[in-house]
């Protein structure tokens, strides 16, 4: 056996087989059994987001939704061919968090007696989906949502589908993370509520790995590659390059410039008017502009262009999930 390979014992079905020391959670290949490396008694809940969007449907998405680019090549459409698609299926841990900041009950007078009265504070929850590790082959970008629904138990049969990535990242850390954010609201919330006399309850749960599919996949168009990451559950494109069309590059050059030029005869109009003299106020303008041409040149210039999904745009484009 190598060196980096540790042989374990199935805790379910008793089946022994190898796994690599880096590992922090190992799937048993022969009944589906997840378990922490460092704690194999303690079982975990192994979910699989299904894949409904297979290769062809992946690479559909990507064609359709480069057309939708603006300054795409003009015969893209008919120009470009299939390269190849490689599916892999990301770890991500859930969790559901529960935190609560109340405030500490208070005694009122009521009649003879002293009633405590419950004093609102602050409370959070929510379903929280990330990454369990950095290491991907494309970058997922911050704040995508991935779908609560969709998922079902991991099953070793599925393991021949794609490449299934390790979880890396320590969940207790991930999960301390997560919950950061929403205590502090739980808090502030109390704070308002009643100052510092509140106390904090926490029954957030850990509620297991899942793996969620993804498809890298590669076209060509005149002799060149260009790549685009799907997701293979619900079918939004992540990332996507794309060939620009040679006239918008020339248009977008133009344009460029003609904006280098205007900003600084603006500059320089504005400079002559408080200096009286033109000169180095169209030089001021024109370098306070160069920034922008630069922009606008490695942009036309390059005849790739590249789109990256943003969490605020998915309601214009991801579609239903
Ligand atoms: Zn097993």
């Amino acid at each position: 056996m190598s060196e980096g390979v540790a042989r374990f014992t199935c805790p379910f079905c008793g089946a022994g087989f190898a796994v690599p020391k880096t590992f922090v959670y190992a799937t048993c290949p022969y009944c589906g059994t997840t378990f922490r490396v460092d704690k194999p008694e303690a079982q975990v809940e192994h979910y699989l987001f299904s894949v409904n969007f297979d290769k062809n449907a992946a690479y559909k998405l990507v064609k359709d939704f480069t057309l939708l680019q603006v300054g795409v090549a003009e015969d893209f459409e008919h120009s470009t061919e299939f390269v190849s698609a490689y599916q892999y299926f990301v770890p991500l841990y859930i969790f559901e968090v529960s935190v609560k900041a109340l405030c500490k009950g208070e005694k009122v007078e009521a009649g003879e007696e002293k009633v405590e009265i419950d004093v609102h504070g602050g409370e959070e929850t929510a379903y929280v989906i990330t990454p369990a590790t950095h290491a991907l082959p494309a970058g997922i970008p911050q704040g995508y949502s991935f779908p609560a629904r969709g998922r079902r138990f991991f099953k070793p049969s599925v393991l021949k589908d794609g490449v299934y990535l390790q979880p890396s990242l320590d969940p207790e850390q991930v999960f301390s993370t997560v919950k950061e954010p929403y205590l502090r609201k739980a808090i502030s919330e109390a704070q308002i509520a009643c100052g510092s006399a509140y106390e904090v309850a926490d029954s957030s749960k850990y509620i297991g790995l899942a793996h969620y599919p993804f498809w890298l996949t590669k076209y060509r168009y005149r002799g060149r590659e260009y790549a685009a990451v799907v997701d293979a559950s619900d079918g939004t494109v992540l990332y996507l390059e794309y060939p620009i069309s040679t006239r918008k590059r020339a248009i977008g050059l133009a344009m460029g410039l003609a904006t280098t030029l205007f900003a600084g005869l603006v500059g320089g109009a504005i400079a002559t008017l408080l200096t009286k003299s033109f000169t180095p106020g169209l030089t001021g303008g024109a370098i306070a502009s160069l920034p922008a041409l630069v922009v606008s040149l490695q942009t036309f210039a390059k005849s790739k262009g590249v789109y990256r999904f943003k969490p605020s745009e998915e309601a214009i484009f991801a579609p239903v999930r």
